[in-house]
């Protein structure tokens, strides 16, 4: 490997990073991670810290896992690569969509679509759901509801859907016919209340109004998180996402949960769409379903949605859409691994209750720092949300937000940090002293932020 100094200053130099700013990489560099084990990262200076953040949402099982790693290597020896378009198959992807459709027995997805990522799978699901109403000719249906605060993904669709004005003012004009509700947020809101019911009743309310606008034959689907991850971890309340899919029964419109953070235990159940009891007619799934070991998602197909595409006879119905790394065979492969190993250990337990542990821990943070504004999350995701006043929630400043990332790094921890907020995302596998190492970690990065 080359050295440290060159590695910093060709990064800078030769490389642009997602979502940070290219003149940021020289006063600010990204720590450079050359190797992982268990739950744990390490530096090129040698510093190991453990992984509060997951990769990015998506190493539930931690980075030691042999058995999805020896799945990738056997199926590179024996079919390194075929294509899925029309004419070709792999045995790889028929055993995946055989056992994605166990794992989505009781909200009956029958179908599943290949993609390589979370962005992919939401502009499927957006695609699929406009060519769905095509296909029953009711092809005025285009228009997509979706909440702010909710994040989709990079594509055009993905963005034009998304609810952060940060991922959206710079790529503008984007997809005409896209409405967004309010958050159903209890710490920020326009309503004026922190009762999550009250909050989640408001937010129907608005969807049957502006439903009633735009035509309820205008619109072809409401996409959201189950439970909302990038904008800031914003956990809804329990009627929020059954009373959506009560609304979008009536008016004929499709639910669409993006379950690319969700899908496989992350929210301490099965997925999201389980936790609140809902079945949606797609599900847009990534990041987990090779615990990030390979750039792979499947956009999940409902029956009804499987069915309107399957009885119909003439062009419409013919997908025209798809990715060269579609039902990629090694991503088959370790989506596969992966899955045995999430039932194997019922991780999504595990989730659920260092989730309540991570919560109470947390809960005490904001005791004893007046920088937290409020604390939140269910499952292992989680978000500290950092403010300069707790009367005006005023957004904590920049640089005590990058203290408290610096302090808790030192203090052996790297945690992820997003406009004012802290969010967490460790491997579902953690135990109950990896709780307390990251919360100790973030209490002394909270002490380095409040004097920053
Ligand atoms: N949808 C959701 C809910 C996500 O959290 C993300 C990624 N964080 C995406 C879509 C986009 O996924 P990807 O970055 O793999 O394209």
């Amino acid at each position: 490997m080359r050295d440290s100094n060159f590695l910093k200053e060709n990064n800078a130099k030769h490389m642009w990073h997602p979502m940070a700013h290219p003149a940021d990489m020289r006063s600010n560099p990204p720590k450079m991670i050359t190797g992982a084990s268990g739950v744990e990262i390490t530096d090129i200076d040698g510093h190991t810290t453990l992984d509060a953040v997951g990769g990015l949402w998506n190493a539930n099982l931690g980075y030691s896992v042999d058995s999805i790693k020896h799945a990738m290597t056997e199926q590179l020896m024996e079919l390194p690569y075929y294509s899925a378009f029309r004419g070709t198959s792999n045995d790889k992807a028929v055993e995946l969509s055989y056992e994605l459709m166990e794992w989505f027995k009781p909200e009956k997805l029958v179908r599943a679509f290949f993609t390589s990522g979370g962005s992919d799978s939401v502009e499927t699901c957006l695609r699929l759901a406009r060519q769905y109403h095509k296909v029953r000719g009711e092809g005025e249906r285009t228009k997509f509801i979706s909440l702010k605060k909710g994040y989709h993904g990079t594509h055009f669709g993905g963005a034009s859907v998304n609810g952060n004005a940060n991922f959206r003012r710079n790529y503008e004009p984007l997809l005409p016919g896209c409405f967004q509700l309010p958050a159903p947020w209890t710490y920020r809101n326009p309503f004026g209340t922190d009762d999550a019911q009250e909050i989640a009743n408001r937010i129907i309310a608005l969807m049957e109004e502006e439903i009633a606008f735009q035509g309820a034959d205008t619109i072809a689907a409401m996409i959201m998180e189950p439970v909302l991850g990038a904008g800031g971890v914003i956990v809804p309340h329990e009627t929020f996402m059954p009373m959506v899919r009560d609304v979008c029964d009536k008016h004929g419109i499709l639910l669409i949960a993006d379950e690319v953070i969700t899908a496989f235990g992350r929210t301490g159940d099965v997925h999201g769409s389980r936790l609140w009891g809902v079945a949606p007619d797609m599900m847009c799934t990534a990041k987990a379903v090779t615990n990030s070991y390979f750039p792979f998602g499947a956009a999940m197909i409902g029956e009804k949605v499987a069915e309107a595409f399957e009885s119909n006879k003439d062009a419409t119905g013919s997908i025209g859409h798809g990715y060269t790394y579609s039902a990629h065979p090694v991503g088959c492969a370790a989506a596969l691994a992966t899955l045995a190993e999430t039932k194997k250990a019922r991780v999504w337990e595990n989730a659920k209750d260092r989730g309540i542990e991570l919560q109470a821990g947390l809960a005490q943070l904001k005791d004893k720092h007046q920088i937290v504004g409020d604390t939140r999350g269910i499952g292992l995701m989680a978000a500290v949300e950092l403010v300069a006043d707790r009367d005006t929630k005023a957004p904590a400043s920049k640089a005590a937000v990058g203290a408290a990332f610096d302090g808790a790094y030192e203090a052996g921890v790297t945690i992820r940090v997003s406009g004012n907020n802290i969010i967490l995302s460790p491997p579902l596998v953690i135990t109950a002293t990896d709780v307390s190492r990251i919360v100790d970690a973030i209490d002394k990065g909270l002490s380095a932020a409040a004097n920053a």
